[in-house]
């Protein structure tokens, strides 16, 4: 029921948990983040309760990393109500794939759910949770072993799905993200202190001035330069040339 994420110079996770608590007006039952380390490492961080005791959980996870492993200024946060799945903290969101590699948070509800997951799974993936949500990152980490692009990989992901979804999709390998919208809410901005997208404007109004909704379809990769054009709106808020794709 609410998304955050930020790509910034330094340490994300200020940004995540400010960007959470903005978010718990709307209401929900978990809580998650997951950062990306400078190993590469998707560290990931849940819990069913308040922001507030995922802050504690967060301090401990950086204490404990190692400065070669610190937290990046790359990461996703999410806070859940659930649609499909109960509420515990294997069905919190982030879901990472079994490779470790896809992180994924997703408000909204995939239909053909649980068509996907019997055919990924007898492909060999192996599920984690109860949740719709699950199946985007198994199947953007399938793409990304065709073709490492992750926009590429996220379209080929999204267009299999049925249903409404506005995700944020976080690439360990090389710290890529990507966001995409379907009939559930998304802006993405970019200010000096670097690109953020959220469920709504005032999660992060703080660190931005402009915002753009995303448009059914639209993929969009933050830290990738975008051009601006006001085409299908009224009022001067710029789009992203985000890579449109026809979903269903
Ligand atoms: N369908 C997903 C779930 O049950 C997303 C729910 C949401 O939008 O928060 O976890």
């Amino acid at each position: 029921c609410g998304i955050i994420a930020a790509r910034v110079s330094d340490d994300v996770t200020p940004f995540l948990l400010d960007g959470l608590e903005r978010l718990e007006y709307r209401g929900y039952d978990s809580v998650g983040v997951a950062v990306r380390t400078a190993a590469g490492r998707i560290a990931t961080v849940r819990s069913v309760s308040r922001v507030a005791d995922l802050r504690a959980d967060l301090a401990a996870l950086a204490a404990a990393g190692a400065p070669a492993d610190a937290v990046t200024g790359v990461g996703i946060g999410h806070t859940r109500w659930a649609t499909c799945g109960t509420v515990r903290e294997e069905n919190a969101h982030p879901h990472t794939d079994c490779s470790g590699r896809v992180s994924v948070v997703h408000n909204g509800t995939i239909d053909n759910a649980a068509t996907l997951r019997t055919t990924l799974e007898r492909q060999g993936h192996v599920f984690r949770s109860e949740v719709d949500s699950e199946v985007i990152g198994h199947l953007v980490e399938r793409a990304l072993r065709v073709d490492p692009d992750l926009v590429l990989a996220v379209q080929i992901a999204t267009a299999q799905l049925r249903g409404s979804w506005a995700i944020v999709v976080l690439d360990a390998r090389d710290g890529r993200m990507v966001a995409a919208a379907h009939r559930s809410p998304l802006v993405v901005a970019r200010s000096a202190r670097g690109d953020f997208v959220a469920s709504d404007v005032g999660t992060i109004a703080a660190w931005c001035e402009t915002f753009v909704p995303l448009r059914d379809g639209d993929v969009v990769e933050l830290g990738e330069a975008w051009s601006w054009s006001s085409e299908g709106i009224a009022v001067p808020v710029p789009f992203p040339t985000a890579t449109p794709f026809a979903a269903s």
